[in-house]
């Protein structure tokens, strides 16, 4: 009897965390895993910039440990000056990550490529390579100019935050001390417009509550807070209200949650992980449903906690998802199936211009 007990103790302290493991890898070769904000670009594109932010927790090597299948990799750059002078120098810069971005994925072609649809994420995991989808956290780079649009969907943006910090041509920013412009300027209302006749998505994260509220109407197509955090349980500028998060939903919008300590908790940083991650998640299925809300890591840009410190992590959210009661399916649509439907969306919309 005592040996029997031994055996289901050995059991169960042994072989159930393998056995989880076994699901979890299980479980990453059947879904499509998306994370939808890094801040990989800057650096690369401009390694001689010093940055206090803790880098190297993105790249296509460490996607392929974490079984992360795809991430929005952001063209990022903090609000500066609105002068003419420094649009023209917002827009080089952000030209110069994304020609980075391409010439990483041109330099690691075995490891990942470039994924401008749904369609391409989905072929490169058939072929066992990472995808990069391109975007832009700051539409600070288009200055006042709406044909800047086009050019950045032309080199592969397929995503563009509307703010930073601050306040720039198009929006207000949740964390400027001003409310310049209501909301939405008339250009960020044409900025969208544009964004939706091309096919990028509008992604509100940083933007300021009117300016979140007003791009879910004004947005024919689904928006996305790409990373960002619960209000109600981390209360700062930066996350999002119920009555924000319920009308991006309402709209078949996404609200990604960020792993970071800035978003999540107001413990020490050595105090903040998974679990604080899973009370965001849990918060934003209950208040709107598992087909809105998802993972948008911001490492590289401040993101990681304990125990998914970089991408080579991912997997033990999946494993916390799992324990936490989550079923396959609801951790499939969280992963990645979300991000796909919106990013198929967007493109249909986009493809009902080009046939008239
Ligand atoms: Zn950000």
């Amino acid at each position: 009897m005592k040996i029997l007990l031994l055996f289901f103790y050995l059991t169960a302290l042994g072989q159930q965390p393998d056995s989880l493991d076994k699901q979890v890898n299980a479980l990453h070769d059947s879904i499509i895993s998306i994370d939808t904000h890094n801040d990989f670009a800057m650096k690369y594109a401009f390694p001689e910039e010093k940055t206090t932010v803790k880098k190297g927790q993105v790249s296509f090597e460490l996607m392929k440990k974490g079984r992360l299948d795809a991430a929005f990799f952001a063209a990022y750059q903090a609000q500066g000056p609105r002068t003419e002078e420094d649009h023209i120098r917002a827009k080089e810069r952000a030209d110069s990550m994304l020609t980075g971005l391409q010439r990483y994925a041109a330099e690691n072609a075995a490891l990942g490529g470039i994924a401008l649809s749904a369609s391409e994420i989905k072929a490169l995991k058939a072929q066992g390579k990472a995808a990069l989808i391109m975007s832009i956290e700051n539409a600070y780079c288009l200055g006042n100019e709406l044909r800047l649009v086009a050019h950045y969907y032309n080199m592969g943006v397929r995503m563009i935050g509307l703010t930073h910090n601050g306040n720039n041509e198009l929006a207000d920013a949740a964390t400027d001390s001003i409310t310049e412009h209501g909301g939405l300027s008339g250009f960020g209302c044409r900025v969208i417009q544009e964004m939706n006749r091309l096919g990028i998505i509008v992604d509100v994260s940083h933007a300021s509550r009117l300016a979140c509220l007003l791009a879910v109407r004004i947005s024919e197509t689904p928006v996305m807070a790409s990373h960002s955090g619960v209000y109600n349980l981390k209360s700062i500028p930066r996350n999002l209200t119920d009555e924000e998060m319920t009308a991006i939903a309402s709209r078949g919008g996404l609200i990604q949650i960020s792993i970071g300590r800035y978003f999540l908790s107001t413990q020490p940083k050595s105090e903040v992980g998974l679990d604080h991650l899973i009370e965001h998640i849990n918060y934003v299925v209950a208040l709107v449903g598992i087909d809105h809300v998802g993972i948008g890591s911001d490492f590289d840009g401040g993101g990681g906690v304990n125990g998914c410190e970089d991408m080579g992590k991912m997997k033990a959210i999946t494993r916390a998802l799992l324990l936490e009661g989550y079923s396959r399916d609801e951790i499939r649509k969280l992963w990645g199936d979300n991000v796909l439907r919106v990013m198929e969306e967007v493109g249909k919309y986009a493809e009902s211009f080009q046939q008239f």
